[in-house]
C-alpha cells in the first residue's frame, strides 16, 4: 500500500499531470469567458438585429450584460491566481527534495589538506598530489 502511494506520489507531481491538469482547468475557466462574451454581448446584438428582441435593450438590461460579462472575467483572474500559487509551493516542494538530494550527493567527496583538491571520501592517498591522507 505504501508503495502504492509512493508510486502515485510520483505519478501526480510530474510536470506533465500538472500540466495536463492546469490545462484543463484554465480550459474551462476561458471557456466561462468565451461562453459570457457569446451570452452578453453577441446574442443581444443578434437578438437586436433579428428582432427577437422587442425594441432596444433597456440600461438596466445592459448592466446586467456588462456586471456578468465582468463576473466571470473576475472568476478567470481567481482561478488562474490560486492554480499560480498552488503552482509555486508544489515547485517549492520540488525544490526543497532536489536540493536535499544534492546535498546528500556532496557529501561523496571532500577536500585534499595539501593540493585542496575534491577527492573521493574514502580515498587514503590524494590522486593528483599523491600526498597521504589519514
Ligand atoms: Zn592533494
Amino acid at each position: 500500500m505504501k508503495k502504492f502511494l509512493n508510486e502515485f506520489k510520483e505519478f501526480a507531481l510530474k510536470g506533465n499531470v500538472l500540466d495536463l491538469a492546469i490545462g484543463v482547468i484554465i480550459g474551462s475557466a476561458f471557456t466561462a469567458i468565451v461562453t459570457s462574451l457569446t451570452d452578453n454581448f453577441i446574442n443581444p446584438i443578434l437578438n437586436l438585429v433579428t428582432g427577437a428582441h422587442k425594441g432596444l435593450y433597456s440600461w438596466s438590461e445592459i448592466a446586467g450584460f456588462i456586471s456578468s460579462f465582468i463576473s466571470a472575467v473576475i472568476n478567470f483572474i481567481i482561478i488562474a491566481f490560486v492554480l499560480f500559487l498552488i503552482l509555486k509551493g508544489i515547485n517549492a516542494l520540488l525544490n526543497a527534495k532536489k536540493k536535499n538530494t544534492e546535498e546528500v550527493v556532496e557529501i561523496t567527496t571532500k577536500t585534499c589538506p595539501y593540493c585542496k583538491s575534491e577527492i573521493d571520501l574514502e580515498a587514503t592517498r590524494c590522486p593528483h598530489c599523491t600526498s597521504e591522507i589519514l
